[in-house]
């Protein structure tokens, strides 16, 4: 036993034994032992074996056909079906389809499904896990698209415009993007319905299509989702996450881009914060790279289609690229590094597993959206307030610099909705707050902002 060990349990021992700070007990240690298991039963060969299997149906083209039961989009969805059917019959697996007509880079009407697979949790809340299964290939691939001029500007909505030139049936294994987010969404899907664990959460395990007509699956389901009330907290987006060697050469198996849509303390930024942290509990192996933007340049994924819609969604893009495979043939398992693979899924089962056991964020605004923080009661104080959490056992405060990315500080305080941190001037730090239960599960922060001013223009006189 080490010293540190040592040290720890001693710790533990002494805060039971005064039994002062009621949650700090051994069970609320860092990590969780079930989600310590769960996240070692992530399997590279299973991973493996997924990914030669969505390469087999050679095209998983939106548009491609869906008569052959081993080539094209309707043998590939029929799979994914009846593989997360085999995993555990507490997994309600289904398509999710729509009629869509001809429209955009859908060019002509089709039937899409998305598949999905919820693991029903004790409360509605659902966390998403989620990759996109269809696949295109057009001549020259991405490659010849980024050398072609300008990036397209991330930040303004909307598809490209459509590719006359894309066909429709040919060879698109598409083994990276985005067999490889399919892949780590098929593989949690088993680890999660097959761990044992009761989770709070309801977890869904989606696979999207119709990203590479302009993240149409997506958008429906999203659309859906709100038109149905269903209450999504938080998305985890998986697209192009499983080759390690940069097209340039430039080797990284070490870390992961994860990017999220602003303002700088937006809930999708404090997921993103969120699996910087725990992945790092979890899987320290690995590093999370937090990007402050919505996604690279020129370049989108689902998590946006969620995002236009309100929703708090982060998207995970391997750190190196190859432009060169993508949207191409060569898009192939032999572009595949799969102990890279399972390191994004281990963060990705972390945090998930993580929000799934945890109360929901709380509140931190009134009903007239007005962040519940002030300088009472001296007047130079830091007073914040929030909503209880359905199941929080605690709360843990967070702050920084108002110059600055990541949190600096955190605090756990007891089962109280406000606190006073004496003579913290409010105007130099942002500050946050997490919900906490017994077991020291933590959520996503609330961060206190201003909502933007409205603009009132100044009558002038003639
Ligand atoms: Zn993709």
């Amino acid at each position: 036993m080490t010293i540190t060990r040592k040290r720890l349990i001693m710790v533990l021992v002494s805060s039971i034994v005064c039994g002062g700070a009621r949650i700090a007990t051994a069970q609320s240690a860092d990590l969780d032992p079930r989600i310590v298991t769960l996240v070692a039963a992530i399997s590279e060969e299973r991973l493996g074996a997924i990914l030669k299997k969505l390469g087999s149906f050679e095209t998983r083209s939106t548009l491609s056909s869906t008569a052959s039961t081993t080539r094209g989009i309707g043998a590939a969805r029929e799979w994914i079906l009846q593989e997360m059917r085999s995993y555990s019959p507490k997994l309600q697996v289904s398509f999710d389809t729509y009629q869509v007509p001809k429209q955009g880079r859908i060019t002509r009407d089709v039937e899409l499904r998305n598949v999905m697979a919820i693991l029903p949790g004790r409360s509605p809340r659902r966390i998403y896990v989620s990759g996109h299964y269809d696949t295109v290939a057009r001549p020259g691939g991405q490659g010849a698209t980024n050398a072609s001029g300008p990036a397209r500007d991330p930040d303004v909505s909307g598809p490209p415009p459509a590719d006359p030139n894309a066909p429709l049936d040919n060879l698109a294994p598409g083994v990276n993007d985005d067999g490889s987010g399919t892949a780590l969404t098929i593989e949690l899907a088993r680890v999660f319905s097959q761990s044992g664990i009761d989770f709070e959460a309801t977890l869904v395990f989606m696979c999207h299509v119709g990203e590479e007509q302009g993240l149409v699956g997506a958008s429906l389901h999203a659309q859906k989702a709100v038109a149905e009330n269903i209450p999504i907290e938080a998305i985890l987006n998986n697209d192009i996450v499983g080759n390690d060697k940069g097209g340039n050469g430039i080797i990284d198996g070490a870390t992961i881009r994860v990017y999220s849509e602003g303002p700088e303390d937006s809930p999708s930024r404090e997921l993103a914060r969120f699996v910087q942290r725990w992945g790092a509990r979890y899987v320290p192996s690995h590093r999370v790279r937090p990007m402050s933007r919505p996604d690279r340049f020129g370049r989108g994924g689902d998590h946006s289609a969620y995002n236009q819609l309100g929703f708090t969604a982060v998207g995970f893009r391997e750190s190196r690229e190859n432009f060169t495979r993508q949207h191409d043939v060569r898009d192939t398992f032999e572009g595949i590094s799969l102990p890279y693979l399972a390191q994004n899924a281990r963060v990705n089962a972390a945090s998930a597993a993580t929000l799934a056991l945890a109360p929901p964020p709380p509140s931190v605004t009134n009903p007239r959206g007005q962040p519940q923080i002030s300088r009472a009661p001296s007047g130079y104080d830091a007073n914040l307030s929030w909503t209880a959490s359905p199941g929080a056992a605690a709360y843990r405060i967070f702050w920084r610099e108002a110059w600055g990315p990541d949190w600096q500080h955190e605090l756990l305080v007891g089962k109280v909705t406000s606190v006073v941190l004496p003579n913290m001037q409010i105007d130099d730090y942002v500050f946050g707050v997490a919900a906490v239960d017994a077991q020291g599960h933590e959520s996503f922060v609330t961060a206190y902002v201003s909502p933007p001013r409205a603009n009132n223009p100044i009558r002038t006189g003639q």
